[in-house]
């Protein structure tokens, strides 16, 4: 996820959920996005971390700032699993693991993170490329380029992990045992853990307190799909508490699965009402969906979900594209 970068640092802060869970709050330099959590469980004589906030500068005193409010230390980590691969739950896993020699636990599927860390370069013309497809003029694509080549990236190194967080795969804890559940849709590596006699779900950026949806395009057939096939996932867990990667824990459960699936819903609508018989590119529909002009730093944000959305139309056999001169566009079916 590519943001503008804020100046306003928020402090690393623990806070205790349950005995032997707690919660650290650690700080984003996103405009909208000030934190993301990392979740401590007690395992043993150690713990284990859930997510581990993004790598920039003092992220790692943040992290200990938090940890030691609740009486912990990084040493203490026995195994860190990620939700998926994004730079705010993954970016310091590599610190980490390094500092408690640890395992990561982590999905497979997590080329769409660490390809461009591996190759910013062509991870970069690759979005350039959607660009052009999507009808975006090259004046704007170079400016584009010009303010995201040098961005950090937000991850210390590009780190693999020592074990496949798969369907099934458990983790044991003092808290019982925690399940991994494939959750792709928000990332093609996305997973949630829970724990069934609390009853108690880490659910990522799959599930937000605040309902605020995002898809990785590019790396999947379908991530709206598979976002809405995760929604179905998560509600048959039947969680009463869910704690996300950002915000507070919360226990309408099902009430956020519903919120999601409305948006989704919303947003389809949209797309389609935007589009006629003559055919329309994704630039140009885009801020009909939203209801805003497509500049600044939400216009990629914007794109990408535009056409994570006309994706699944395109599947679902409700839009059709046409392509022409390498731009791609996009009328009702
Ligand atoms: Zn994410
Ligand atoms: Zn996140």
């Amino acid at each position: 996820m590519v943001r503008g970068m804020s100046s306003v640092r928020e402090l690393g802060r623990g806070e205790r959920v349950l005995a032997g869970l707690w919660r650290l709050r650690l700080p984003l330099p996103w405009p909208g996005v000030p934190h993301c959590n990392a979740w401590a469980i007690a395992a043993g004589s150690g713990i284990v971390l859930v997510d581990t906030g993004m790598h920039q500068p003092g992220s790692m005193a943040q992290l200990e700032r938090a940890m030691e409010q609740m009486h912990l230390r990084v040493e203490q980590v026995n195994l860190l699993a990620c939700t998926h691969a994004h730079s705010d739950h993954w970016g310091q896993a590599a610190t980490i693991c390094d500092r408690a020699g640890c395992e990561l636990w982590m999905h497979p599927n997590h080329e769409h993170a660490t390809q461009s860390a591996d190759n910013p370069e062509l991870a970069l013309a690759r979005r350039i490329e959607v660009g052009r497809q999507s009808g975006v003029p090259e004046a704007a694509l170079e400016r584009y380029a010009e303010r995201v080549r040098d961005m950090p990236s937000g991850i210390a190194r590009a780190i693999e992990p020592n074990r496949a967080l798969v369907d099934g795969v458990q983790i044991e804890t003092d808290l019982g045992t925690w399940t991994a559940y494939e959750t792709p849709g928000h990332a093609p590596s996305h997973v949630c853990l829970f724990e069934p006699e609390r009853r108690l779900m880490i659910s990522g950026d799959h599930l937000l307190g605040r309902i605020s949806l995002y898809f990785d395009y590019g790396w999947t057939p379908d991530p709206v799909g598979e976002f809405l096939g995760s929604l179905d996932v998560v509600e048959r867990l039947d969680a009463r508490l869910c704690l996300s990667g950002h915000g507070k824990p919360f226990v309408d459960v099902p009430g956020h699965i519903e919120g999601n699936r409305k948006l989704v819903a919303e947003r389809l609508e949209a797309v389609v009402r935007a589009l006629g018989p003559d055919p329309r590119t994704a630039v140009e529909i885009s801020p009909e969906v939203y209801d805003q002009p497509l500049t600044g730093a939400q216009a990629r944000w914007m794109l990408v979900q535009t056409l994570s959305y006309l994706q699944h139309l395109e599947r679902q056999g409700l839009v059709a594209k046409v392509s022409d001169n390498g731009v791609e566009r996009w009328r009702a079916a």
